[in-house]
C-alpha cells in the first residue's frame, strides 16, 4: 500500500514545489513508483517536469470537479517510475467549485485510495494556502512534510500550519502525522540559517529532517528545463542535498 504525503506550508515561495518534486524524482531513480499530484493552480510542478499546463486536457481538476478517475488523467514524465497528475488552469476554479461538493474535504482522498495500491508514494505539491484544495492533500495523506525556509520569519505561520494539521486529525484524518520538516535554502554562512536550524530543533528536534538543502542556483533553474534536479545537474550540491534527503526520508517512513 502506497504512503500518501503531503507537501505543504501556507507561506509562499518556502520550496514545497522544489522539495516534492525532486524527491519524487530520488525515489522514482530507486526504484520507487511515485506518483506526484499538483493540487497548486500555479502548476509549478506541472511546469517543472516539462509540461505546458495551459494546453494539458488531462489534469487533477477532472478528477476533483468532473468525477474523472486518477488512471484516466495520470501522465508519464521523462523518469521511469514518475507519473504525474497534473495541474492546468482550470483548476484555478476548483477551491470554489469544491464548495458546492458533497464530502467536499474528502473528494481527493476519495480518489487516490482507489490508486494508492498502484504506487508506492504519492506526494502531493500544496498551494501556498490553507483552503480547501490543502485541506482536501491533508484529508487524504499519511503523513506531511513541510518545508521551511531558512530566513528570519520562518517560523511565523507554523503554529497555524500545526494547528491545521491537529483540525484535519479531529476531523477528518486520526491518522495524518508530520513525517518531517525540512529546511531550505540554507546557506552554512549565515548566522541566521543557524539560528533558524537551531531554533526549529528546540521545538521539533523528532521531525527536523538532517539533512538540509542549500540555497543552490542550480536548483532554481532546473524547473525553467522541465526537468528534475537529477537530469538536469546531478552532481552539483543541491542535487546531493535533494538525494541525501530522500534517504533520510526512505529510511525514517519505512522504519517505522
Ligand atoms: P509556492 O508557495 O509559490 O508554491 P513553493 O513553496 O512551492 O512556492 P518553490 O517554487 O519550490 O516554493 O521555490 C520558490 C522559488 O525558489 C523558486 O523559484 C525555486 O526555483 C527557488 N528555490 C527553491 N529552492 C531553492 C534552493 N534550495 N536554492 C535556490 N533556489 C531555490
Ligand atoms: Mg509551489
Amino acid at each position: 500500500m502506497g504512503k500518501i504525503v503531503s507537501f505543504s506550508n501556507q507561506k509562499g515561495g518556502v520550496g514545497k514545489t522544489t522539495t516534492c518534486l525532486n524527491m519524487a524524482a530520488y525515489l522514482a531513480l530507486s526504484g520507487k513508483k511515485v506518483l506526484l499530484v499538483d493540487l497548486d493552480p500555479q502548476g509549478n510542478a506541472t511546469t517543472g517536469l516539462g509540461f505546458r499546463k495551459a494546453k494539458l486536457k488531462k489534469s487533477v481538476y477532472n478528477v476533483l470537479i468532473e468525477e474523472e478517475t486518477v488512471a484516466d488523467n495520470v501522465l508519464a514524465t521523462e523518469l521511469e517510475g514518475l507519473s504525474l497528475l497534473p495541474s492546468n488552469v482550470d483548476l484555478a476554479g476548483a477551491e470554489v467549485e469544491l464548495v458546492y461538493k458533497k464530502g467536499r474535504e474528502r473528494v481527493l482522498k476519495t480518489a487516490l485510495d482507489k490508486v494508492k495500491n498502484s504506487y508506492d508514494f504519492i506526494f502531493i505539491d500544496c498551494p501556498p494556502s490553507l483552503g480547501l484544495l490543502t485541506v482536501n492533500a491533508l484529508a487524504s495523506a499519511d503523513g506531511v512534510v513541510i518545508p521551511i525556509q531558512s530566513e528570519y520569519y520562518a517560523l511565523e505561520g507554523l503554529s497555524q500550519l500545526m494547528n491545521s494539521i491537529s483540525l484535519v486529525r479531529t476531523h477528518l484524518n486520526k491518522d495524518i502525522r508530520v513525517f518531517g520538516i525540512v529546511i531550505t535554502m540554507y546557506d552554512g554562512r549565515s548566522r541566521a540559517s543557524k539560528e533558524i536550524y537551531a531554533e526549529i530543533q528546540r521545538y521539533f528536534s523528532k521531525v527536523l529532517y538532517e539533512n538540509v538543502i542549500p540555497r543552490n542556483i542550480r536548483l532554481s533553474e532546473a524547473p525553467s528545463h522541465g526537468k528534475p534536479i537529477l537530469l538536469h545537474d546531478p552532481k552539483c550540491t543541491g542535487a546531493r542535498a535533494y538525494c541525501a534527503l530522500t534517504e533520510e526520508f526512505l529510511k525514517k517512513t519505512e522504519g517505522e
